[in-house]
């Protein structure tokens, strides 16, 4: 189904990949393997993050379970390309999350989370060019998609499709309160309110006049009632909007971002909103978790010192600031609002973070979602490398610039 140029698609589908990645990424917080359905740009950022963690002498586990109310909660938006359809999931899931210093334990929460998971598909009956360069997913090597089916180079691994894809090219968590526990605050909060209204109602009319007593304790109910209830609608409306500053950070730019944005569009017809927020969460994470975000090849600044408590960012908002396009290179200034933990002075802190991040690209080619910088194709000798880390083709030794192909982040304060 397509609304507004917006494929709303069934979730069924996804269901599947969804709660094994779920699985699979619990796994991986508990210590254990590679989720084996994230993309490789996915499994290089997590990566990162656990070398991270480490170096700080942290140990961060994570366990993530589905919730048992809530089993068919997963909804799909999907943008494509010519040859991937990308779509968005999300589901319910309950997350324990303890961070310690070896047997000492200096944080956990559990909380009922949004798990949101980018599912990437071939596009219908798509088959995409056997050239199309792509990681082995077994040993990791830059190879080609045609190479994989006749048998990775390195390891000898034959891949065929149903193998290589659906894979999870990103995922975020959004928490949000426990509604059970929101409704009954609300019960509590209205009796006592009503309560403090209906005892003076009831009680002053008795004192002052003797007369006519169960008409004046009937009166004093009601309106006592009708005033306690008023008086609770005002606070929950104030409280509404305050909720609203809180909630929405970010949101009050959501139109001049997707103005912005659409500026793109019109050089290259399938970048979107959706896919270029991925994109940032996913360049900030790399920068972030990173030693050297410099060395990266997707960086070309340092990350602010502010960054270096980190270990863990989630998208909240993506604001587009500015957005300028000169030739075919496209400059774009962003603000992300970000979730994230931070390590500082022994604790953990989970804070609401505001950081400014400039991308760049050359608009030349046009969106890739299937694109990996682990494995790209030299433009001058179409040798397939890792270009994680590299300024050159390892082969040719001509310059190789990852904005040629992709989002790159140039500066972050
Ligand atoms: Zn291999
Ligand atoms: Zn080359």
């Amino acid at each position: 189904m397509e609304i507004m140029g917006v494929n709303i698609t069934d979730a069924v589908a996804h269901k599947e990949p969804y709660r094994k990645f779920v699985e699979q990424l619990s796994g991986w917080y508990g210590g254990g393997e590679m989720p084996e359905l994230a993309s490789q740009d996915l499994r290089f950022a997590l990566e990162l993050q656990r070398q991270k963690i480490n170096s700080l002498g942290l140990d961060m586990q994570c366990e993530l379970k589905k919730t048992a109310a809530n089993n068919s909660n997963t909804v799909g938006i999907t943008f494509s390309d010519r040859v991937f359809t990308n779509s968005i999931v999300s589901g319910n899931v309950n997350m324990t999350r303890s961070i310690g210093i070896k047997q000492d334990q200096m944080y956990k929460d559990t909380n009922e989370i949004g798990l949101t998971a980018v599912i990437q598909n071939l596009k219908g009956d798509t088959q995409p060019n056997p050239s199309m360069p792509l990681c082995c997913p077994h040993c990791g090597a830059a190879s080609t998609l045609g190479e994989l089916e006749d048998g990775c180079e390195y390891c000898g691994t034959k891949f065929v499709m149903s193998e290589l894809y659906p894979k999870v090219s990103n995922f975020f968590i959004t928490r949000h309160e426990d509604r059970a526990e929101k409704s009954k605050k609300n019960k509590r909060q209205l009796a006592t309110f009503m309560a403090a209204c209906i005892i003076p109602m009831v009680l002053i009319p008795c004192i002052v006049f003797h007369d006519q007593i169960i008409a004046r304790i009937a009166v004093g109910i009601i309106t006592g009632g009708i005033i306690g209830s008023i008086m609770f609608g005002f606070k929950k409306l104030f409280e509404t909007f305050a909720l609203m500053g809180k909630t929405a950070r970010g949101g009050s730019k959501t139109i001049s971002t997707l103005y912005r944005l659409n500026k793109i569009k019109k050089y290259d017809p399938e970048f979107s909103g959706e896919y270029f927020r991925d994109k940032a969460i996913a360049l900030f994470r790399m920068a972030v978790y990173s030693k050297d975000a410099s060395e990266l090849a997707c960086c070309k600044c340092l990350c602010p010192e502010k960054a270096a408590e980190i270990i863990e960012a989630d998208i909240y908002n993506l604001n587009v600031n500015s957005c300028e396009i000169s030739g075919d290179v496209c400059d774009v200034q962003t603000t992300l609002f970000l979730d994230c933990l931070h390590y500082r002075k022994g604790k953990i802190v989970l804070k609401c973070d505001k950081f400014c991040m400039s991308m760049r690209k050359r608009l030349k080619k046009p969106t890739e979602l299937g694109f990996s910088m682990r494995a790209v194709s030299c433009h001058s000798c179409g040798a397939s490398f890792d270009a994680h880390n590299v300024k050159d083709c390892p082969y040719c030794h001509t310059p190789y610039e990852l904005e040629d192909d992709d989002w790159v982040i140039t500066d972050m304060w």
